[in-house]
C-alpha cells in the first residue's frame, strides 16, 4: 500500500521548486494530485512528468490571491476527482527586500495577499470538502523566517508568522472534523524563489549560495525532496495524531 493511495491532494504553487516536488511526491505515493500555479506551461508540464511515471494528475489555473478562482477551481476538482483530502498551501513570494519603513504600502499588501490570504482562502474553500469527506490534512508551508528575525524581507517575516499562528488556530478549530493543520519550516531551498535572490545579489550566485550553506548547520541548503518528504508525512495516516505541530527542516538553521 502506498502512503497516500486514494487520497486527493490540491498543491498550490506546484509548478516549481517545493509545490513540484511535492507533487511529484504525493503522486508516486499514490495520491491523485490537483496541480495548481498561475505559470500554466510549467504546471502543465509537472502533470506529464506525473502522467508518464503512471500517476494521476490534472492542472488548474489558480492565483492563490484570487477568491473566485480558488473556488471556482476547488469546486471543480472535488467533482472532478471526488473529493480533497489534502491541501498543501505552498505558493509564495519573497516580495521587496528592504527596511521596514522604506516598504510601500501597495508591496506590504502584495506578500500579504499571497502568502495570508492565499492560505486563509484555499483552507476556507477546501474545508467543506474535507467535512464531507470525513477528515483530511492541510500543510500550511511557512519558514524558518516564521520563527525567528533575520533583518530583511519584512512583510515576508510578517506573512510566515502569520501563516504560523493560522495553522494552529485552524488546527484547534477543525480538530473535531478530524481536519489536522500543520506547518512546515524549511530552511533555504534551492528553487526558483531562492535563485532569483542569488541572481540579484553583487557578489554573484555562486557566493551567494556558499554564504547561505554557511548559514546552515549541516553545511548546506536543502533541495526541495527535503521538504517534500515532510508534506508526504504530514499527508498520509502516519501523522494521524499530529495536528497543530511545527515541523522544522531547515539543516539545524533555528537550533543555533
Ligand atoms: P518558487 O520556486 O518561487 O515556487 C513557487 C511557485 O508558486 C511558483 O510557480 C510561483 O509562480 C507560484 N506562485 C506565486 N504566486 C502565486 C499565486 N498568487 N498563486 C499561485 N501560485 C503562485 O518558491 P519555493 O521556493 O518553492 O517556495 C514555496 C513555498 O515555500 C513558499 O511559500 C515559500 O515562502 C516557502 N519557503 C521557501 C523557502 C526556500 O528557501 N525556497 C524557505 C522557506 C519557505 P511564479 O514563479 O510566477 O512566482
Amino acid at each position: 500500500m502506498k502512503r497516500v493511495e486514494g487520497k486527493v491532494a490540491v498543491v498550490t504553487g506546484g509548478a516549481l521548486g517545493i509545490g513540484r516536488a511535492a507533487c511529484l511526491l504525493l503522486a508516486r505515493e499514490g495520491a491523485r494530485v490537483a496541480v495548481t500555479d498561475i505559470i500554466d506551461k510549467e504546471g502543465g508540464e509537472v502533470v506529464e512528468e506525473i502522467r508518464r511515471s503512471g500517476g494521476l494528475a490534472q492542472y488548474w489555473h489558480v492565483d492563490t490571491s484570487n477568491e473566485d478562482e480558488v473556488r471556482d477551481a476547488f469546486s471543480n476538482i472535488a467533482s472532478e476527482f471526488g473529493s480533497i483530502d489534502i491541501l498543501v498551501n505552498n505558493a509564495g513570494i519573497a516580495g521587496v527586500n528592504k527596511p521596514t519603513h522604506e516598504v510601500y504600502e501597495e508591496e506590504w499588501d502584495k506578500v500579504m495577499g499571497v502568502n495570508v490570504k492565499g492560505v486563509f482562502f484555499c483552507t476556507k474553500h477546501a474545508i467543506p470538502c474535507m467535512k464531507k469527506a470525513g477528515g483530511g490534512s492541510i500543510i500550511n508551508m511557512s519558514s524558518i523566517y516564521g520563527i525567528i528575525g533575520a533583518a530583511d524581507l519584512p512583510p515576508y517575516h510578517a506573512s510566515k508568522g502569520a501563516v504560523r499562528l493560522m495553522t494552529k488556530n485552524d488546527a484547534l478549530l477543525y480538530g473535531k472534523d478530524n481536519i489536522r493543520v500543520n506547518s512546515i519550516h524549511p530552511g533555504f531551498i534551492w528553487t526558483p524563489l531562492v535563485q532569483e535572490l542569488a541572481k540579484d545579489s553583487p557578489d554573484g550566485v555562486g557566493a551567494f549560495r556558499d554564504q547561505l550553506d554557511s548559514l546552515h548547520p549541516i553545511g548546506h541548503v536543502g533541495e526541495p525532496e527535503d521538504i517534500a518528504f515532510g508534506v508526504l508525512y504530514l499527508a498520509s495516516d502516519e501523522s494521524r495524531f499530529v495536528t497543530g505541530s511545527e515541523l522544522v527542516i531547515d539543516g539545524g538553521y533555528t537550533a543555533q
